[in-house]
């Protein structure tokens, strides 16, 4: 079997398990990545997630992290639904980021890498390495890139110009070898609209976000007090925030995602913020079973519930 056949093979496998692309990249020591991710924490632009120091050399190097492997396997799955183009219509509502308002995407992901590893072990009788969906230190928007999978875009977010950018990223790092995809232009050009429409001005400069300004760092990474000065910018988001991918151009158009387990469930997008500022453990232990939602533990979730109220202009004191 050829290279391009096994490519092929590999390929058509991953779309047929129910991803929406695929692609391929030698795996390499990613130079560039590793000067930016250095002035980048030397700026502490990741606040407090201090785990994101770990692991450097293994991070910005896959052969390091999977010693012998020659590959890295890129897929996306997308979780973009109709469902969310009604949501984006509404306004003065609590929002949960559209990635957490399905299946933990991690479960579903793996499920499926792991089917496409043993495909392709069988495949090439024989594959060593390892699959991986936000799982380890691994560049995954980075890799994704080089696997010609789309370009990353002004708001740090990879955009493909059939799918958007409202996908997970997942990839295998394996010891065999397969065609290589060709890189995908930068389709920005002149816009800013992620840039201009951030509410906290996190996106410093075009390219570059400062994840201790983000909303979505605020309201799920931060185990502090979200401090004060930002309250108000937090807007309507509890969990998360979409803003700078809602108006971004490339995901009017986007594809719609047939990854049925990250479709939004009903029981969490149908309530409002006089439900989210009532609501008690158990019915947060309940809703949101098998859902990224429970990386913010309830206290935390209860407190960005608060401050939306109160953003929304239904006040109760709640804030502590
Ligand atoms: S996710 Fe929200 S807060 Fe973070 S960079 Fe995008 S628009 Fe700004
Ligand atoms: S909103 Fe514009 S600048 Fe930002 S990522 Fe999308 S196309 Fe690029």
């Amino acid at each position: 079997m050829t290279l391009q056949e096994r490519t092929k093979k590999v390929r058509r496998e991953a779309l047929r398990l129910g991803f929406d692309a695929c692609g391929f990249a030698r795996a390499r020591r990613l130079e560039d990545e590793e000067r930016r991710l250095e002035e980048w924490l030397s700026q502490d632009r990741h606040g407090t997630m201090h785990w994101m120091e770990n692991h450097f050399d293994k991070r910005v190097d896959p052969t390091k992290l999977v010693p012998g492997s020659k590959t890295v396997v890129s897929v996306l799955g997308s979780y973009y639904h109709p469902d969310h183009k009604e949501q984006m219509q509404q306004d003065g509502v609590a929002r949960i980021s559209k990635y957490a308002q399905g299946r933990d995407y991690h479960k579903v992901f793996k499920k499926k890498l792991k089917q496409l590893f043993r495909f392709t072990e069988d495949l090439l009788g024989g594959l060593e390495g390892r699959f991986f969906v936000d799982s380890a230190p691994v560049l995954d928007k980075a890799w994704a890139q080089r696997a010609g999978l789309g370009w990353i875009g002004k708001n740090s977010n990879l955009l493909n110009p059939g799918l958007g950018s409202f996908f997970f990223i997942g990839e295998m790092i394996v010891d065999a070898e397969f065609t290589y995809s060709n890189l995908q232009t930068d389709h920005c050009g002149t816009c800013t609209r992620c840039i201009d429409a951030c509410p906290t001005a996190a996106i410093y400069e075009p390219y570059r976000v400062d994840a201790s300004k983000c909303i979505s760092y605020f309201t799920i990474e931060l185990r502090e007090q979200i401090p004060e000065a930002y309250r108000q910018q937090i807007g309507e988001w509890m969990y998360g925030c979409d803003i700078c991918q809602d108006v971004c151009p490339w995901n009017r158009k986007a594809k719609f995602g047939q990854l049925e387990d990250l479709h939004p469930r009903a029981w969490v997008v149908d309530k409002d913020i006089d439900y989210w500022k009532e609501l008690a453990p158990e019915q947060y232990d309940a809703l949101f079973e098998g859902s990224a939602v429970r990386r913010a533990k309830f206290e935390k979730f209860k407190k960005n519930a608060a401050i939306v109220a109160r953003n929304l202009g239904e006040n109760d004191g709640m804030i502590k």
